[in-house]
């Protein structure tokens, strides 16, 4: 700089400082629409989806894309958007995202949760700004960057906002998944939600738990209180409840000595017990029951064997020889129709996977090991139809905070993310190898 000549400096100086302005004003732009779209209260069970579709569709028009509002189910609209690709017979690139959002309870949050107020740390407070409305939003502002940069797709991209994944994703993501439009749209792979990471390194998600809600029940003579008999409907409950304790010991044994991480195990966790005889002042104390029982939310990973947990539960925590029954409230199976568990390839037999860990590394970020989500996503819709779908949300430096309270994401985070997009999405749409999901989809 020492040897440029006055005018020159200036020249540079001021080039500099438009350049600074612009992409500040534009990065304070993206800020806001994210802030609109936070404020929109999605909570269930009265999420205003309407206002989040003008507020999506809105969005859509002024990046040109075309839209389309599906309604399933009456008032529950999915909105699907489309980037049309230069060759549209290469299949596309589904980039999902939910609509809805967790409720709150509004007097335990620092900030009020549909405000999306920006402390001086940078970090904006709302309800969704971890799940998922960042992602959902994300997506588009990288579209709108890659547009602006006169990017054009090879692929066509579609962009689905989805409703109800907080009650289980079956009046959208699910429907979805199994509609005519979307054998149409020949989709090659689906990207979808994943979790915040409190260190540098962003989370992938290629597979999820399974659960398999069960309830186990004892039934025995009842009797009197001060009386010692054998097969009390209590006393068979118990053995079981210890039986459950120890596995679930064994599993989380591994977690914490870090064998294994928390989606690689089967987690097994008591959601409620029931059992005592009732009077209109309160249990009857010198009475045994003539039933007990237990409900446990388990969850299952892909990698694990689940025709031996159910042998488990029918040989030691519900054995028959011990008076008792099981059920299931709700049962998934880890594997597909054809036998296989259902899990996205993150190896060479799935160029998606080396074709994002390659754009996220180009555009500045570290990936962690690919993880299995603990929870449910709607992700599991599309992987069940044979699809490779991969769990992302580009939050790093950031605690986990979804469904808590004062969920929020830092403003720099955010606009990180979109880059990070950027790079993906260009990345995906300029990919032109003749690709077909790993499983044929008419095995299915
Ligand atoms: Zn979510």
């Amino acid at each position: 700089m020492e040897t440029l000549p006055i005018s020159l400096k200036n020249t540079i100086i001021s080039i500099t400082l438009i350049f600074f302005i612009t992409s500040k004003a534009s990065s304070s732009e993206i800020i806001s629409r994210f802030q609109e779209y936070l404020r929109i209260n999605t909570a269930q069970p009265n999420p205003n989806y309407y206002e989040a579709t003008d507020f999506i569709l809105s969005q859509a028009k002024s990046l040109s894309l075309e839209s389309q509002v599906i309604e399933f189910v009456n008032k529950k609209p999915l909105i699907l958007l489309k980037w049309p690709g230069l060759n549209p017979d290469l299949p596309s690139i589904l980039l999902n995202s939910h609509t809805d959002v967790v409720p709150v309870e509004t007097h335990k949050w620092v900030h009020q949760p549909f405000a999306a107020h920006l402390d001086s740390n940078g970090d904006i407070f709302a309800r969704g700004s971890q799940d998922m409305k960042c992602v959902g939003l994300q997506y588009l502002e990288a579209i709108r960057k890659l547009k602006e940069s006169k990017f054009e797709p090879t692929r066509t991209i579609y962009l689905s906002f989805v409703p109800d994944e907080e009650i289980g994703g079956h009046d959208g993501a699910e429907k979805l998944a199994d509609s005519d439009m979307f054998e149409k749209m020949n989709v090659a792979i689906v990207l979808d939600e994943g979790l915040a990471s409190p260190g540098e390194k962003y989370r992938t998600f290629y597979a999820e738990r399974s659960p398999m809600w069960t309830v186990i029940k004892a039934t025995g003579a009842p009797g009197h209180g001060a009386k010692l008999y054998d097969n009390t409907a209590m006393e068979n409950l118990l053995k079981s409840i210890e039986s459950v304790r120890r596995f679930r010991a064994s599993q989380f044994d591994m977690v914490k000595a870090g064998l294994k991480a928390e989606g690689e195990v089967i987690s097994v966790n008591m959601a409620y017990l029931k059992a005592g005889t009732q009077s209109p002042t309160g249990f009857v104390m010198n009475m045994q029951p003539s039933e007990a029982e237990a409900g446990f939310d388990i969850r299952v990973p892909p990698t694990a064997d689940q025709v031996a947990l159910e042998r488990r539960i029918a040989e030691e925590w519900a054995p028959a020889s011990r008076n008792m029954t099981f059920e299931f409230k709700q049962k998934v199976s880890v594997l597909d129709k054809s036998g296989n568990p259902i899990l996205t390839a993150t190896d060479s037999s799935n160029p998606w996977w080396g074709l994002l860990e390659e754009a996220v590394r180009s555009a500045g970020g570290k990936l962690g090991k690919p993880e299995i989500f603990p929870a449910s996503t709607d992700a599991r819709y599309f992987r069940r139809k044979g699809l490779p779908a991969i769990g992302f949300s580009p939050m790093a430096n950031t605690p986990i905070l979804l469904h808590d309270h004062n969920e929020f994401l830092n403003q720099e985070e955010y606009v990180k993310g979109v880059d990070i997009y950027v790079s993906i999405i260009r990345a995906y749409a300029s990919y032109k190898e003749e690709t077909k999901p790993t499983a044929a989809k008419d095995e299915l």
